[in-house]
């Protein structure tokens, strides 16, 4: 068969931070630093001759900055008249007014006008040696197909599609038929219940929904299909549901479900792609609903594909011919802009990863990377984590010398796993590049690159602000704080065309999330430390702040320092209410495999270890060792739900939907009953 698919055919850098990172040590680019060779759009700015002069240029003519990206970097259909038309304080947002463009045009049609035989995905299936390579020419043509096919079951412009499908070449193009024809797209992870889909089915008002018959990974078939079937029980709005065959296994169809490849094989391989305004909607994406009730998060057109594209491409110093590994999932932010819309906007070739870390062992990221001759590496600090606990033997067995740039991203990354990640992942030679950002922002804004030839990067650090990204920091009085060094409340203090737009459904929602705690900027709702050479830290989320006996810390600060213990693998630290000292400190911790210290000692060496590095204040009240942490799909730890349980709030533990593995709360439930 022609398709693919299925083949059945804080840390805050304080004085103790410091005293960890003697040695700052220098990174150095491979950019030339000459403006052309920087950025070809930036030739002819005023006053620019290297990267921290472009920054300053972006920030300041931030229309003339971003016109110049956009034309350069978009292919229109019609230019647009207006750059911005933006008032932060009351959640308007509109970059490139009255142009019109299609976003699969830009991420397929110019590409195969000029390499159409270029590789576009690398699908790294579930079992390691069986990927599959799907070329520019290719991915059209199934576009296509697919574009026509939503077209003839009365998909039209505006309506809204939902992906329930793993990483694959047809969510991807499914992801890409909706931007052909204008529909918005709504992918939500595979790895969601039925319950969850439904509630995003609903939310989303779709009535298609395009989905596979069962999902593969790590050696286990997943019955997604029949998750689909009883979601749609419950959603009246659907009318017809795709199925793809993932695996050879027939499933079982209802009236409203057609076999997605045998109809697609009817239809025809030139699709016209529908003229968008810049500001239509070209999706919709869920948070992960690490802090309360998911909300879905709208981007549109060209000022989310031009960011994302930018940012790709200058932040991993991505070049023609690389191979570019993100292993996040599709039904992430970061699958969105770095597994598909950045990496196709700029012609590359970029990978799918369908499996886990762990499979068949965990060497498998590094068995892939020696064999798809992967060039940047992007992944999450709770992969790391789970990777360094198995020793370096894991990695050290494969030839990564093609890796030119390794990425982190979703939580801050702790000392320990930075450094791991950079030594042992990248040989010291690689720059490990932390980015910070969300769903919300619609790229990476903090990040160390670019940066000119030399300069530093710190360990778990998000260093820099990237093109056009104005951060500021807000004290407890909602003033921006000037001085360095200094902590505060991330904002972001002018708009960026990647930016969300609103809520769907709930503008009021998106205003008084972002908009209303600080008018005028961007509330991030995420704390971070600004270095005395204005470097930033991120430090977690601004509920994770605790004020113990009048010192405020980040819970971040002491779990790096508990992780920083050979036998730790991860903690959780969070804030409770103590009638002495306003609040406490609670430690969860994870040990690593094969530890067999008594718990008892260790809690005193950890509490040590913190009284040491940090202060005898921060030491944990309590230290509860647990077998796992609660996390939340996409693989963050769910700090809510821990508060809520040492709270004994079990009422309150709230939206649960997003939750990896519910056995993991009641174990914390039980052990902290014991423990309290
Ligand atoms: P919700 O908004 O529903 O609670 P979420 O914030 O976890 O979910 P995402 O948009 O996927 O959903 O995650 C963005 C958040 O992840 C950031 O606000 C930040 O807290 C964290 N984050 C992302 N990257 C980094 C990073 N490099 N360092 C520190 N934290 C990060
Ligand atoms: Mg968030």
């Amino acid at each position: 068969m022609w398709l693919p698919c299925g083949c059945t055919s804080k840390t805050i850098v304080t004085s103790y931070a410091r005293r960890v990172f003697k040695s700052y040590f220098r990174v150095f680019g491979r950019w030339k630093c000459n403006v052309a060779a920087l950025m070809p759009e930036a030739v002819g700015f005023e006053g620019v001759k290297d990267c921290s002069s472009l920054q300053e240029f972006s920030v300041s003519n931030s229309a003339s900055f971003w016109a110049a990206a956009a034309r350069h970097r978009l292919s229109w259909i019609k230019p647009f008249h207006t750059v911005q038309d933006c008032d932060l304080s009351l959640g308007r947002i509109k970059w490139f007014e009255g142009g019109q463009l299609n976003v699969s045009v830009n991420c397929l049609d110019r590409h195969v006008h000029t390499c159409p035989e270029r590789v576009a995905l690398i699908w790294e299936r579930d079992e390691p040696g069986s990927e599959i390579k799907v070329t520019y020419r290719q991915l059209l043509e199934m576009t296509c197909r697919l574009g026509n096919l939503l077209r003839r079951h009365g998909v039209k412009k505006g309506d809204c599609v939902t992906i329930y499908m793993p990483p694959c070449p047809l969510a991807v193009a499914s992801m890409l038929a909706c931007a052909r024809i204008g529909a918005a797209h709504n992918v939500v992870f595979a790895g969601f219940s039925a319950e969850a889909l439904a509630e995003r089915i609903r939310d989303a008002q779709s009535s298609t929904v395009i989905t596979v018959n069962q999902g593969v990974r790590a050696g286990k078939v997943t019955e997604l299909k029949r998750t689909v079937d009883a979601a749609v029980k419950d959603c009246p709005s659907v009318q017809q549901v795709l199925v793809a065959m993932r695996t050879e296994n027939p499933v079982t169809m209802t009236a409203k479900d057609m076999d997605m490849e045998e109809e697609m094989l009817k239809e025809d391989v030139v699709c016209e792609p529908e003229a968008m305004d810049s500001e239509d909607v070209l999706f919709l994406l869920y948070t992960s609903g690490s802090t309360g009730k998911p909300k879905g998060v709208v981007h549109t057109q060209a000022g989310y594909l031009l960011y994302a594209a930018l940012t790709h491409r200058y932040v991993f110093s991505y070049e023609d011919g690389d191979v570019f590994g993100c292993v996040a999932d599709i039904g992430w932010i970061t699958g969105h802009s770095y597994s598909v819309y950045g990496p196709l906007a700029n012609g590359g070739t970029t990978v799918l990863f369908e499996s886990t870390p762990i499979y068949p062992d965990p060497g498998r990221y590094w068995e892939m990377v020696q064999r798809l001759k992967i060039n940047q590496f992007y992944g999450a600090p709770t992969a790391i984590r789970l990777l360094l606990k198995y020793g370096d033997q894991w990695v050290q067995k494969y030839d990564r010398s093609t890796l030119k740039t390794l990425g982190s991203v979703g939580e801050p990354i702790n000392t320990e796993a930075w450094e791991w990640y950079h030594r042992v992942v990248g040989d010291g030679r690689c720059p490990v590049v932390d980015t910070w950002w969300q769903t919300e922002t619609g790229g990476i804004c903090i990040t160390p690159r670019p940066s000119d030839p030399g300069a530093e990067i710190v360990p778990g650090m998000a260093m820099r602000p990237f093109f056009g990204i104005k951060p500021v920091l807000m004290d407890t009085e909602g003033k921006v704080v000037t001085s360095n060094p200094a902590s505060g409340a991330l904002c972001l203090a002018q708009p960026w065309p990647g930016m969300a737009r609103t809520i769907h459904n709930n503008h009021q929602r998106f205003i008084e999330t972002y908009c209303q705690p600080h008018p005028g900027y961007f509330f991030t709702g995420d704390g971070a430390y600004r270095s005395k050479e204005g470097y930033y830290q991120i430090t977690g989320r601004l509920d994770d702040v605790i004020n113990v006996s009048g010192h405020r810390i980040g819970t971040a600060e002491i779990e790096d320092v508990v992780n920083q213990c050979s036998a730790v693998a991860e903690s959780a630290v969070i804030g409770y209410s103590h009638d002495i000292k306003g609040q406490g400190v609670y430690a969860f911790v994870v040990l690593k495999k094969d530890v067999d210290d008594k718990e008892a000692d260790l809690s005193q060496q950890l509490n040590n270890m913190v009284s040491k590095k940090i202060a005898k204040y921060a030491c944990a009240d309590f230290i509860q060792f647990v077998q796992r942490l609660p996390k939340t799909r996409s693989g963050k730890i769910m700090r809510r739900v821990l508060r809520k349980v040492v709270e004994r709030d079990l009422d309150g533990l709230g939206d649960l939907s997003t939750l990896d593995d519910p056995a993991a709360v009641q174990e914390i439930i039980q052990g902290h009953r014991e423990l309290c």
